[in-house]
């Protein structure tokens, strides 16, 4: 007997927002308003005290009197293996604080609409390499959830998009300017009726750009201008709370300018005070190499999907906070509009990634209770109709979830070390863009004879050449391929990468002298083992999270 499916909840961790949603009673993705009676909360974390940690609002707040205690942009820290958080004597890694961001998120969905949030999807921006998505799921299972899937925000916004007939045989393109990080990515939807494919054909992204670099550009206008007014040569930034202060303020003004054309704002340090001005035209003027970087990948995306195949685009979807910038929809319109014939949309720009994990939630647990039932010895039919009768959903709409397929691709291409010409290079034995789940092969000779292990490095990068740089390319962990030490030299070993539909790499070796297959012990460098997850899991356990 098959129970009645879960709910799984999809939460988007943003760099500067965070929002959960879930499947309504009508069928509808539907976002969870927090305790603050607010659709997003913000990514930041206060260290109030040793027990006490407050997530959101008040946390963001609280950055301007005591900016030492708070954490924000975490998301922008997850590559960075050696980053932590110090405070009271103790540091926190970015999963561990993408862990509170995700308690908070889950006790107010308690808390405001009685969800008990256990089995979820996490988005995370595409690009993201191995290393990023385990340590995102692992924030996931720190905060105590079953992390079904780790999905790719791009991936997540085509679903909310593109699961109606409307969207059925479009290519799509996703530019998704968040607060912390950009990308840009080609989806396209199939045209079958009696599927519902949604096929990722290609993906760019920068995670070192988003709105925060455009508060960025305010505040150093707000610096230059006080200095200029009073005289001062202080930098106002080596001041943390007047630092803190300047930032806030900024996010605020750009928001502002998205509908005014002016902001004039107060800046005063040491009884020196300065009023600065500041007009939309010049705030686009001062952030237009920002733009600019974002149209450079988008140029290359969209050549990508020409050698794909894709050269009519039918839609411009814009998503992300930042996307509500005039600027963005202006130029895009003057850049794109007559090359591509469509002209930028607003979809969705805050709710769309969370709205979408939780239709992939949807689509992933009705796939699975209809497999479920039909292993049972029913027929599709009558599988839909039992879980119809369970659920209160129409046949058809589980029709359409079971019916749909969404394909990904490589975001990073992945390679060990080899000499060519004699001169070091990455080989590449994923590429980037490649349609996953896919898998790279290549022979290797045992160094000397009777080895007893072959120790690769893995290297991952953004080429989608078989060959790429290795100062292009950056460290991801290493392999050891344990051998029975009764191998001569250069006996031939077959490396295989493979890499899943979620973005993770598995290693396996062929022993071609003993048609032995070897399974390599794959450690991503920087993510926690089970020991460290469980440690921290109990550093965790007395925390207070608001
Ligand atoms: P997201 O990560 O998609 O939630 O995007 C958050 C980013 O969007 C932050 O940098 C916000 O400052 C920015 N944002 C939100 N609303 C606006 C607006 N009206 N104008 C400009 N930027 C905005």
């Amino acid at each position: 007997m098959s129970t009645i499916p879960k709910r799984v909840y999809g939460i988007d961790l943003g760099t500067t927002y965070s929002a959960i949603a879930f499947i309504n009673e009508h069928g509808k993705a539907e976002i969870i308003t927090n305790s603050d009676n607010e659709r997003v909360t913000p990514s930041v974390v206060f260290f109030e005290s040793e027990e006490n940690i407050v997530v959101g609002k008040i946390a963001k707040e609280s950055a301007k009197t005591d900016p030492s205690r708070v954490a924000d942009f975490v998301k922008r820290q997850m590559s960075d293996k050696e980053w932590a958080f110090p405070v009271d004597d103790k540091s926190y890694k970015p999963e561990e604080i993408s862990s509170f961001i995700l308690r908070r998120l889950a006790s107010d969905a308690k808390k405001t609409g009685d969800h008990e949030v256990q089995d979820v999807i996490i988005t995370c921006p595409a690009y993201f390499g191995d290393l990023e998505r385990e340590r995102t799921r692992q924030a996931g299972k720190l905060a105590g959830f079953n992390v079904i899937e780790i999905l790719d925000e791009p991936v997540a916004a085509a679903i909310n998009y593109g699961l109606n007939d409307d969207a059925k045989g479009k290519n799509v393109i996703v530019y998704d300017l968040g607060g912390g990080t950009f990308d840009v990515t080609v989806v396209s939807i199939g045209d079958d009726p009696d599927k519902n494919e949604i096929k990722i054909v290609c993906t760019e992204g920068n995670h070192q750009l988003g709105g925060k670099d455009w508060d960025d550009q305010i505040v150093k206008h707000f610096v230059a201008e006080f200095q200029s007014q009073t005289g001062s040569g202080t930098n106002l930034l080596e001041d943390q709370e007047m630092a803190y202060d300047l930032r806030f303020n900024a996010e605020t003004d750009k928001k502002m300018l998205s509908n005014k054309a002016k902001i004039t704002r107060k800046v005063s340090f040491e009884g020196e005070k300065a009023v600065v001005e500041l007009l939309r035209e010049k705030f686009d003027e001062m952030t237009a190499h920002l733009l600019d970087q974002t149209f450079a990948l988008t140029d290359k995306v969209l050549e990508e999907a020409k050698t794909r195949g894709v050269t009519k685009i039918h839609a411009f979807l814009l998503v992300g906070g930042s996307t509500r910038m005039p600027q963005i929809k202006e130029e895009i319109t003057k850049r794109y509009g007559g090359i591509l014939g469509v002209t930028p949309v607003e979809f969705d720009v805050d709710e769309a990634v969370a709205k979408g994990a939780a239709k992939a939630g949807e689509i992933h647990v009705l796939q699975q209770a209809v497999e479920d039932i039909i292993e049972t010895g029913a027929t599709q039919e009558q599988a839909l109709q039992e879980l119809s009768d369970k659920t209160g959903k129409t046949g058809e709409d589980i029709l359409i979830a079971v019916k749909t397929k969404i394909k990904k691709v490589a975001t990073k291409s992945y390679g060990i070390r080899a000499l060519k010409g004699g001169q070091p290079i990455i080989r590449n034995l994923i590429i980037k863009q490649t349609p996953v789940p896919t898998k790279g092969s290549q022979i290797f000779g045992t160094a000397g004879p009777n080895a007893d292990e072959i120790d690769l490095v893995v290297f991952s990068n953004n080429e989608s050449e078989p060959d790429a740089l290795p100062d292009v390319s950056e460290e991801v962990g290493n392999a050891v391929f344990p051998l029975d030490g009764n191998l001569p030299a250069k006996a031939p070993i077959e490396i295989t990468f493979e890499l899943d539909d979620q973005g993770s790499l598995t290693l396996v070796g062929l022993d071609k002298t003993h048609g032995k297959t070897i399974t390599a012990n794959f450690k991503a460098e920087g993510v926690m083992s089970e020991e460290e997850l469980n440690v921290a899991i109990e550093k965790q356990r007395d925390l207070v999270i608001d």
